[in-house]
């Protein structure tokens, strides 16, 4: 079996290769520093162990010696092993010392290179590392050079001499010492330097200044020091992303909510994913079996939500039973969920609520007596549209398609809630269950509602809600997120 040496990119869990993530999916064994992502983690199978030898706060941190033993002892073991590292594994990551123990032990390993902090971080503060005619070179230094790394000593005069674009990583601690030696070499002490922390990540903050006032600047780690005139250069894109640095809780079940919270990182924001309520199958699914073995008996099928659509057509086996059937979704949501299994809704109403459904199944029925409709949808969910098309003379099946349960409180929450700034409440029942699970302390200081069903409900529960969608769907959310942010 080998040992991988996987570079794990700067932080942005987009940055791991596709090599990297190939040998995690098969890892026995992952091997991770403090800053590793928990979704580069997650790409391991769930029963691989996951062993963390980073500096744990007020912990002691593993030693080096201690982790090559441990690479080479699985290694031997016959065990698929990841050492996940930090940017590049060859670059200041004692990667090369990783893989010379062993080399030794005649322990078979690989290197999967990563992408670089020293190079991906300007990148993504808006600095490229050369610039034709300006910077024509970029020497990547380290800034720790006491004794205990054993970095070795840096020729700091020959880096000044060179010119072009100097980037110093673990430099944040000794800031002032690195700029005086360059300017004392001969650097210009206005010489553009920037320090980017957090490169890459939802909390990446840039500080933009020069060599001589950049450590009044006070950079903290991690952080990418660039010094040149590159350095000058503000190609802002990933910082300026509208929802760039909002952490956001997600409270739609799954997979919903990973689809959400990933359009909510392409804004540039971080997205928490607690799901507080899960889809389960309704107490009589034979029941359900029925009705979509006998739709073609209806004149109208309705879909209230994509869930419902899902488990309905679970149970549809003939495409044919739904035949003659008119078909009404809530919303484009709805109405996509349907697409995607060949059927064009022939109703969707303007506003995506239970009471404009109603009205416009009866604008579309006209005054034909007695429709008959099969309502496949959650075990509990409001009567407006079963009562208001009974009223209205319809012949109303009402069939429960799925349940849907609160699942578990995560354990976890309480430590990732107190950092969030905004929860995203995308039904009354998120509502009811977020404050049921976590109560209603937990919740972040900016509640954002789908509807005015959902916000009725926030309301009722104490809380105060910042700001409601005006197309009720998640992408309506989204949008008025970004427009609540931008305002
Ligand atoms: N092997 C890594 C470097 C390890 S040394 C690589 O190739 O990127 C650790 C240093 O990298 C930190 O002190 C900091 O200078 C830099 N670094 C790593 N991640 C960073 C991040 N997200 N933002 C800014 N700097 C980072």
């Amino acid at each position: 079996m080998t040992v991988y040496l996987v570079g794990a990119g700067p932080g942005d869990p987009g940055l791991l290769t596709l090599r990297g993530a190939e040998v995690l999916a098969c890892a026995d064994v992952v091997v991770y520093d403090r800053l590793s992502a928990a979704s580069l983690l997650d790409l391991a199978p769930a029963a691989a162990e996951r062993i963390s030898v980073g500096k744990q706060p007020g912990g002691p941190r593993t030693s080096q010696d201690d982790i090559n033993a441990l690479l080479v002892a699985r290694g031997r073991a016959g065990q698929q092993v990841v050492r996940l590292k930090g940017g590049d594994p060859f670059v200041f990551a004692r990667g090369g010392e990783e893989a010379a123990a062993l080399a030794a032990a005649g322990v078979a390993f690989e290197v999967v290179p990563g992408i670089t902090s020293s190079v991906a971080v300007p990148a993504y503060a808006g600095i490229p590392v050369t610039m034709r005619y300006s910077s024509t070179s970029f020497t990547v230094v380290t800034g720790h050079e006491d004794g205990a790394e054993g970095e070795g000593s840096v020729n700091w005069e020959a880096v000044a001499a060179l010119g072009g674009t100097v980037v110093v990583l673990m430099g944040a601690a000794r800031c002032r010492a690195i700029c005086s030696r360059l300017i004392a070499a001969g650097m210009a002490p206005d010489t553009p330097a920037a320090a980017v922390q957090w490169g890459t990540r939802p909390n990446q903050r840039t500080l933009r200044s020069t060599l001589a006032a950049l450590p009044d600047a006070g950079p903290e780690p991690p952080a990418t020091i660039v010094i040149g005139e590159v350095a000058a250069l503000d190609l802002t894109w990933f910082e300026s992303r509208p929802l760039f640095g909002r952490r956001i809780v997600v409270t739609r079940a799954q997979p919903q909510a990973a689809a959400m919270a990933a359009e909510l990182r392409r804004r540039g924001a971080e997205a928490i994913e607690l799901p507080v309520i899960a889809f389960e199958p309704p107490e009589d699914v034979e029941r359900l079996a029925r009705a979509a073995a006998e739709a073609g008996r209806y004149d109208w099928a309705v879909f209230t939500s994509p869930t419902g659509v899902a488990r309905f057509f679970e149970h549809l086996h003939d495409a044919r039973s739904l035949g003659g059937v008119r078909v009404a979704a809530i919303g484009p949501v709805t109405a996509a969920a349907l697409a995607d299994r060949n059927v064009v809704a022939d109703l969707v109403p303007g506003q995506y609520v239970a009471e404009a459904l109603l009205e416009a199944l009866c604008d579309a029925a006209g005054p034909r007596a007695s429709q008959r409709v099969l309502i496949p949808r959650a075990e509990i969910a409001r009567d407006v549209l079963p009562d208001g098309l009974v009223a209205a003379g319809w012949d109303v099946d009402v069939v429960p398609a799925y349940r849907t349960v609160a699942p578990v409180p995560d354990p976890g929450a309480a430590a990732l809630l107190v950092e969030a700034e905004v929860i995203a409440f995308t039904s009354s029942s998120t509502v009811t269950n977020f404050v049921d699970a976590y109560g209603t302390d937990a919740v972040p200081d900016i509640v954002a509602s789908i509807g005015p069903v959902t916000t009725a409900t926030a309301r009722d529960r104490g809380l105060q809600v910042a700001l409601e969608a005006s197309e009720h769907t998640a992408e309506g959310l989204i949008a008025a997120l970004e427009d609540f942010f931008t305002r």
